[in-house]
């Protein structure tokens, strides 16, 4: 008791000297807020896709990859909370931010019972190189929590990217790794045959990072694949 007083004490002093900060709307926090703050986290753009229905990230893969069900969490906008979210957490050192967002959408698969058929969690990958330059996998914290959720694998190393090369940010970019049949590549095939693989990313805008990962995925036999985004560009 005395010491929970205390910690009370020492931590609304460290908010007057360091203030944090909502990651939001720039806000300061108070006690019990955690990384956004009570308005931010109120207007959160949940997508809310229920997973009976088809939604419009299963839409985007019809007709280019056999996927099992795709969805997202959040819709991403230029001027939204999601986009800075996912901002301070590629770009500003803030890993904290997709075990966040990935302890609250595994909660909310677990309790409507969706994708309770997923075995293996895989993150969409980095190039080695981009990975010691962010120090991190922005997904990694995201997917692992989401497998803790699903009682599923998370295995962070059996798909691989060949080539340093960006996709899906610049349309032109796009057909020059199209050639490049092998940029992402399964180390260990066997593991995942016979598996319901769930394949984890950040934001999906044009779909064409999935589409590549999960065709790598779907040269194991018997294997199946569905996808998770922490946010869509609706
Ligand atoms: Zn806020």
């Amino acid at each position: 008791m005395y010491f929970s007083k205390l910690s009370n004490i020492i931590n609304d002093i460290n908010t007057v000297l360091l203030p944090r900060l909502c990651f939001g709307c720039n806000a300061q926090l108070y006690r019990g807020e955690q990384l956004l703050c009570t308005l931010c986290r109120n207007q959160i753009p949940l997508t809310e896709y229920n997973f009976i229905e088809e939604n419009a990230v299963d839409k985007i893969f019809y007709g280019r990859i056999d996927i099992k069900k795709a969805s997202a969490f959040l819709f991403y906008s230029d001027q939204g909370l999601a986009k800075n979210l996912i901002h301070y957490l590629k770009y500003k050192n803030q890993p904290q931010i997709g075990q966040f967002l990935g302890n609250w959408y595994g909660q909310v698969l677990k309790d409507r019972n969706a994708l309770n058929y997923i075995d293996i969690v895989i993150p969409v990958p980095l190039h080695k190189k981009r990975l010691k330059k962010r120090g991190y996998n922005q997904v990694s914290g995201f997917a692992q929590r989401i497998a803790d959720h699903l009682n599923a694998s998370y295995m962070e190393h059996i798909l691989i990217k060949t080539a340093n090369t960006r996709t899906q940010t610049k349309k032109n970019r796009l057909y020059r790794w199209r050639g490049m049949p092998d940029l992402y590549k399964v180390t260990h095939p066997e593991i995942l045959c016979n598996k319901n693989v769930l394949l984890i990313d950040d934001v999906i805008t044009t779909g064409a990072t999935i589409e590549a990962c999960a065709r790598a995925i779907k040269k194991v036999k018997d294997v199946s694949v569905s996808v998770a985004a922490m946010a869509v560009v609706p």
